[in-house]
């Protein structure tokens, strides 16, 4: 069977063709239908890769079909086209995810034919062929790396701290995304070995910055498969200790799914908590959690998902749910985080919400350990400006 497989549904004859074509330029064999039965039918026994589903499909809507593909246990990368809005898009990539498919992205229509050829590449590119030994490579050559993004309090505008953000630039196919390669890693049981790099990378970073004057708090992203073992609190404590740094300076992100995955053992969660650790639930809105037993978790905070932040000014259903976040953090004690803020409007508008926490593009993108200092700096000389906004 050729490697790279697309299935293409979209009632729109034309549309389709065009897709076809240019997937096929970028190296996919392609099949395309406008029927929910006939697509059905071969996701199940073609098996792509990838699959381009448009949202308004006659008889069975895509959001329907993404529920069949999730009951089928679908492996392909999905990406969605289609006419509707951003935030409809948005609200069926969750829905997808929800039922554990792998969603590549959205895309609008009327469609850039340079656009679909990117997304084409990019998938192509890092789909399927990162092997267990790319990754294996990548852990003893030191190609993983870490991207800070600066945090900063929206009433005070002060920074306060960085999460941090994985990095891996294969030598040869470049830049891979944490998308890609964290599932890889927790799928090949070298989640634990990647994640100890990372703690080994920022717990001395944080040591330096707060020896230069900077009081930061940092943020590690971490998986479910970590708490499988057993000793991940220990490690963290050891690191801790190690370079004098305090728990109450580390957080640990933990998405909202994952959380619920270990819920069953919590353990080592509370006993993280128990230390000074703040746990945070990432991407919240994702997932489906019962608020129950989220909050039996020592949870501290909640980071609102980057979906309903980018459209909390445009989309009714997003601005309540944003709201309802924040509402519901405060009432449990919580901070609350908005991530992916792209522009200056919505940044003062989460400040008028009340919300705690802020990152996102407008403030800076991730950014590597020298450029970090370097904007903590400026930002401390240019966040009186900014507050004024
Ligand atoms: P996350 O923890 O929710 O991180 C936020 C993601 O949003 C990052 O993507 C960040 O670069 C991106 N982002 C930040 N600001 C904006 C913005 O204004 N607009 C948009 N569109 N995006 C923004 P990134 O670095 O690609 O990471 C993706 C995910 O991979 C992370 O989502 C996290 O779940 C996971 N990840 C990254 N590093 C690690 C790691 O060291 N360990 C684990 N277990 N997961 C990691
Ligand atoms: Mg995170
Ligand atoms: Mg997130």
């Amino acid at each position: 069977m050729p490697s790279n497989r697309l299935l293409i549904i979209d009632d729109e004859p034309n549309v389709a063709a065009t897709i076809g074509k240019v997937a096929r330029r970028c190296g996919y064999d392609t099949i395309i239908t406008t029927e929910s039965e006939d697509f059905l039918g071969r996701a199940h026994s073609w098996r792509p890769t990838v699959i381009v589903l448009d949202l308004s499909i006659p008889g069975m809507g895509g959001c329907e079909l993404l529920v069949q593909l999730g009951k089928e246990a679908c492996d392909a990368q999905i990406l969605i086209i289609s006419g509707h809005s951003r935030s409809e898009m948005e609200a069926a990539q969750r829905l997808g995810r929800m039922h554990g498919l792998t969603m590549a992205g959205t895309l609008q229509k009327p469609l850039r034919v340079d656009a679909l050829r990117i997304v084409f590449e990019t998938i192509n590119n890092t789909a399927g062929i990162i092997t267990r030994v790319d990754i294996q490579d990548a852990l003893e050559n030191n190609q993983f790396y870490v991207a800070y993004q600066p945090q900063i309090n929206l009433q005070s505008m002060q920074m306060v701290g960085v999460e941090a953000l994985a990095r891996w630039i294969h030598p040869a196919r470049g830049p891979v995304p944490p998308t890609t390669f964290i599932p890889l890693l927790e799928e090949s049981g070298l989640i634990d070995e990647f994640t100890h790099k990372v703690v080994d990378i920022t717990i001395p970073q944080l040591r330096l910055w707060r020896e230069s004057g900077l009081e930061l708090k940092l943020a590690i992203n971490v998986s479910a498969k970590n708490f499988g073992s057993g000793n991940f609190d220990t490690y963290i404590d050891s690191r801790c200790a190690k370079y004098g740094i305090a728990s109450d300076y580390i957080t640990l992100e933990l998405t909202e799914s994952a959380a619920m995955e270990r819920v069953g053992d919590s353990a080592s969660l509370k006993r993280l908590a128990a230390s000074g650790v703040s746990l945070s639930i990432d991407d919240f809105g994702t997932g489906y959690s019962s608020l129950v037993q989220l909050h039996r978790l020592p949870f501290s905070e909640i980071k609102i998902d980057r979906s309903f932040v980018l459209e909390c000014m445009s989309d009714k259903e997003c601005s309540v749910f944003v709201r309802a976040i924040i509402d519901l953090a405060h009432n449990l004690n919580m901070t609350s985080v908005a991530e992916g803020i792209e522009s200056i409007e919505v940044m003062n508008h989460l400040a008028n919400l009340g919300c705690d926490l802020a990152q996102g593009y407008a403030i800076s993108r991730p950014l590597i350990a020298k450029e970090l200092y370097q904007w903590a700096l400026t930002w401390g000389a240019t966040n009186q400006h900014m507050a004024a906004y």
